[in-house]
């Protein structure tokens, strides 16, 4: 048995039964009604009955479980819009009129005698968030590692429950992951996928995000070992099978999925390898820097010697940069994602919000591991805030006569949609309410206890809210969520697919399981 030192599993449950997850597969679970499926957005029934998510079929006349008509123009009516749009402003009542995935028109008193109305009274309407970073194959893991470290958390997560993931167990993962962050209001994430121990692994993620209907950037990255050096395993195919992904499933950048390339933790000339297949298909790259002690090794020196280091390129965490590397980022126009609560928690050092602000980037927000941190981004929006503040008033405490400035509440809302999309490379589609844009959108509820009587947008956006003030959900043009439920999703028979494809996990993995 594995001993799984500082981990939730070192207690004595009893051996997960193997048998348990051979009723319920991502076989069965896409072969039983999968034919011709290709744009809805979840599919198939796990057995006779009802289909685990599904819009309503086309040409319904009505449309089933909060859906709207294929088709039709929605006008959603009557909301205080936050556009994040600084041309177009906010507003304490209006409309936003969606016509197929495009938001047509943002401004009150619209007329649209042809749409389905949302009525958005009660809502805060603005654009979703957008994450910039998370392994969502981990989504069967969550709160797994509740007191671990990074070394817990290679040791546990990635040698020894990553190294035993079957397809199955990645298309479960990224599935609820990606309703997950659906059901919280985050409408794109970028899936930092390194899980690709065969193609078929690769194959189960991407469906599992096409399947979800979720805005995703397919990060393709290494798999996961017991040793952690990825390219020994037999038969896996990083980073070249990336060529093989552009052409079976991202040769349209116009569409819901796009690709990127997520660079090894690994030695610069293996960094350089992944890069350079990346680049050759036109994928942008994301990569982990600055973590730790490990992560005081000039790395970003070492590559910008390479000539490495572009702007098609977004760097994570950065806590333990120098500042010769921060400069470097900036100087070729990379961006940041910032996973402040888990920088928090398992030792990658001080997330650098006031040293990215001091360079003069603007960072974007990441959720990184379910299995320690909340899925949600009001949880990533208020660690920024508090910390950043929090270093602040230290410096004031200490006498420093010219501290920085405190941040605001909207700039924090802008890192959590606007510097999102500007990180995934999707600024010129989402991120703000602006007519031509996509129509990602969310309706937060300020009728609720933790928030009414609302006195101010963003403040309750970014102090007070959380995922059950997540009213609709738009992706798209389509609704995704509407009355605070998930449109189409059979919960009771997606949880019967994390708990078979747990049990399996754990089994393979040789790790007891308890829940307590
Ligand atoms: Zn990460």
């Amino acid at each position: 048995m594995t001993h799984l030192q500082g981990s939730a599993f070192a207690g004595n449950g009893s051996c997960a039964c193997a048998a348990c997850g051979s009723s319920m597969s991502r076989r069965t679970f896409l072969c039983t009604g999968a034919a011709g499926a290709v744009a809805a957005p979840v599919l198939a029934a796990v057995g006779p009955g009802t289909a685990v998510a599904q819009q309503a079929p086309a040409g319904a006349t009505a449309p089933a479980a909060g859906a709207v008509a294929p088709g039709r123009p929605i006008l959603i009516k009557g909301g205080c819009v936050l556009s994040l749009d600084r041309a177009i402003g906010d507003f304490d009542a209006a409309d936003v009129l969606i016509e197929g995935s495009k938001i047509s028109a943002v401004r009150p008193n619209i007329e649209a005698p042809n749409a389905e109305i949302i009525d958005a009274v009660n809502t805060i309407v603005m654009p979703g968030f957008v994450d910039t970073h998370r392994h969502m194959w981990q989504g069967i893991l969550r709160n797994a590692l509740p007191d671990g470290s990074l070394d817990d958390y290679r040791a546990v997560i990635q040698r020894t429950f990553g190294a035993k993931y079957t397809p199955d167990d990645v298309y479960a993962g990224d599935l609820f992951s990606a309703l997950g962050a659906i059901d919280t209001g985050v409408t794109c994430i970028l899936d930092w996928s390194h899980i690709h121990n065969t193609p078929d692994h690769t194959d189960a993620a991407i469906k599992a995000l096409q399947d979800s209907g979720v805005r995703a950037v397919f990060a393709y990255g290494n798999g996961q070992n017991a040793t952690g050096r990825y390219w020994e395993m037999p038969d896996q195919k990083y980073p070249d099978d990336i060529a093989r992904l552009r052409k079976q499933y991202f040769s349209s950048e116009d569409q819901l999925t796009t690709l990127f390339l997520a660079g090894p933790s690994a030695a610069p000339e293996l960094i350089l390898k992944a890069f350079k297949a990346g680049r050759d298909v036109g994928a942008p790259i994301t990569i982990h820097v600055g973590v730790g002690e490990f992560g005081r090794n000039a790395l970003l020196e070492k590559l910008h010697a390479e000539k490495a280091l572009k702007a098609d390129t977004t760097y994570i965490h950065c806590c333990t940069l120098n500042d010769t590397e921060w400069k470097l980022i900036r100087d070729t126009g990379g961006t940041i994602s910032i996973a402040s609560y888990v920088e928090t928690l398992m030792g990658h050092g001080d997330p650098p919000i006031q040293k990215a602000i001091d360079v003069g980037i603007r960072p974007s927000l990441s959720v990184d591991v379910e299995t320690s941190v909340p899925n949600d981004f009001f949880q990533q929006m208020r660690t920024v805030f508090s910390l950043q503040k929090r270093a602040v008033w230290d410096r004031r405490l200490a006498g420093d006569k010219d501290p920085p400035k405190f941040l605001t509440v909207r700039e924090v809302l802008e890192f959590a949609t606007v510097e999102g999309a500007r990180a995934n490379g999707l600024l010129r589609k989402i991120g703000t309410l602006t007519p031509g844009k996509e129509a990602d959108v969310i309706l937060l509820r300020t009728d609720r206890l933790n928030v009414m009587p609302m006195n101010n947008a963003v403040g309750a956006v970014v102090t007070s809210m959380g995922p059950a003030n997540v009213d609709t959900v738009l992706i798209a043009g389509k609704v995704m969520k509407r009355k605070g439920e998930l449109v189409g999703v059979d919960l009771a028979r997606l949880a019967r697919l994390g708990e078979a494809a747990r049990e399996r996990l754990y089994s393979n993995a040789n790790v007891p399981r308890s829940r307590v």
